[in-house]
């Protein structure tokens, strides 16, 4: 049976906001929480990624949360990652009317997020750690807060972000609503709900474990040596796509090797400062690179629409890892394709994995050389071309570049998928010398200089990195 918002109470004002962005008709978790978010009542959801639980919860909190005094916030959302902050806040912003709504996380500076609490900040979205440092440097109080989001709560907890979560809480008013997202509700999770929720209802939908079935399920048996190529040719006929290594260092290598393999693509890891990892984030949804080269924390919560493709270039920690990664595509009814790469002496490991995940019968062994059979993605197809557009406006080249190193063309089935001629910008040239390329008539020679040049600077520059890396390795969570 089809609903609307206004039928599920929504105003008119926020579904008339929210149609403007073609968002008419609520998916089921919406269906089934917005009502009793906007009575007031404590809510417990679990949904699979995807399902829209954003505006799940974000409805309701703009709907009911009142104009804030400076530095007392009424309604707060905790959110595991920057980035996932940070979209939660681009999100309400686009329906919360005169709602003011702001967000504060680490890695950047304190100035902006001091000066938007004293003028006063409705919603507030944080990571538990900057918001913390905000209380301590008594930027803000939490006594107003009379809504509270929990989002990812999993998550939260698998951070080790719970002690700061509960320390938070409990500043909060005591009559607040308490409204907790989380993809499974057990362990640490039950506990808030126990102790900080009052009589909540709870809304499951989907399968126990997050639904990935929507993704096609791959994998290739390749050496240690041989990753990066097969990664690449995946990426060659299947983008935009995110690629996860188990660690920084190796994010970092493997967006040198895929550029010298032709592929553009940004690592995002939490070695890197809230800037980079902002750009990476644009130029991967505007099409700019082809994929994110990513670790597990730093990918917590980006989503991005049309994701095609996900690489588990290391194995995955457990299978909630890999539920996690792989649901970075087929998202919201769209299709995707998951790739594992398995090196051979791993292969028992991901045995056991997939059998926990209950997929061995659906998971494929593909061939290296035929990679990957993509099934036709009609849903992201719009999405694809106006990425390709963008490029399209961004760059001024249709001739083909050298490709001296690019992975063999295979049969004409994959052309469907084949990436449109999107490899001959070298995106850190400016548009004129772009330009002045394009008309060179020896550009494949040239090209082959800059990209011999390319690869002297990578190991030039690896090499005062190294020890800052290694100390990475030893942070990484
Ligand atoms: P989740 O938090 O469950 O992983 P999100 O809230 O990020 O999912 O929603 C996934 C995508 O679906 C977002 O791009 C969001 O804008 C979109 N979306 C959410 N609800 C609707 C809806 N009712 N109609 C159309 N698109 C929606
Ligand atoms: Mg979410």
């Amino acid at each position: 049976m089809s609903t609307t918002f206004s039928k599920l109470g929504v105003p008119q004002w926020v579904s008339e906001a929210l149609a403007r962005q073609g968002i008419t008709e609520p998916f089921q978790i919406q269906k089934i929480t917005i009502k009793e978010g906007l009575d007031g009542d404590d809510i417990c959801g679990r949904a699979p990624t995807g399902s829209g639980k954003t505006l799940a919860f974000g409805i309701p909190l703009v709907v009911r949360t009142k104009a804030a005094k400076p530095r007392k916030p009424q309604s707060l959302i905790l959110a595991p990652t920057r980035e996932l902050a940070d979209q939660i806040c681009k999100e309400l912003r686009a329906f919360s009317g005169k709602r003011i709504v702001s967000v504060v996380y680490g890695g950047v500076s304190y100035g902006p997020q001091r000066k938007a609490l004293t003028k006063g900040v409705d919603i507030l979205v944080a990571c538990p750690g900057r918001l913390e440092d905000l209380i301590e440097q008594r930027e803000l109080t939490l006594e107003d807060v009379k809504q509270v989001v929990i989002d990812e709560a999993d998550r939260m907890a698998d951070m080790g972000f719970m002690p700061a979560v509960k320390r938070i809480l409990d500043q909060t008013s005591k009559e607040r609503q308490t409204i907790l997202f989380s993809a499974t509700l057990d362990h640490d999770v039950a506990k808030l709900k126990k102790h900080y929720q009052r009589n909540p209802v709870t809304r499951e939908i989907g399968e126990k474990t997050p639904d990935i079935k929507n993704a096609d399920h791959t994998y290739a048996i390749a050496k240690k040596a041989e990753k990066p190529e097969l990664v690449a040719k995946a990426v060659n006929s299947t983008w935009p796509a995110i690629i996860f290594c188990r660690t920084r260092h190796g994010a970092d290598r493997l967006v040198k090797q895929l550029k010298r393999l032709d592929i553009d693509s940004e690592p995002i890891h939490g070695g890197k400062s809230q800037h980079q990892r902002k750009r990476a984030l644009k130029n991967f949804s505007t099409g700019k690179v082809q994929a994110l080269v990513a670790t597990d924390v730093a990918a917590r919560g980006i989503h991005v629409d049309g994701v095609a493709l996900v690489v588990h270039y290391d194995p995955p920690e457990d299978h909630k890892a890999y539920i996690h990664r792989s649901g970075r595509t087929a998202r919201a009814g769209s299709q995707g394709v998951v790739l594992s790469i398995i090196q051979p002496e791993q292969k028992k490991n991901a045995k056991k994995l997939q059998k926990r995940l209950g997929i061995t019968e659906s998971i494929r062994e593909i061939n290296a050389d035929q990679l990957p059979e993509i099934q036709s993605q009609p849903q992201k197809e719009t999405q694809q071309k106006t990425r390709h557009e963008h490029k399209r406006a961004n760059e001024s080249r249709t001739t083909s570049k050298p490709k001296g190193k690019k992975p063999a063309n295979r049969n004409s089935k994959g052309s469907a998928k084949k990436r449109p001629q999107n490899k001959k910008h070298k995106p850190r040239k400016s548009n004129a010398s772009q330009q002045k390329r394009k008309s060179n008539k020896n550009n494949h020679q040239k090209s082959q200089q800059n990209q011999a040049k390319r690869s002297n600077n990578g190991s030039q520059k690896s090499q005062p990195n190294r020890k800052a890396r290694r100390a990475h390795l030893q942070h990484k969570k």
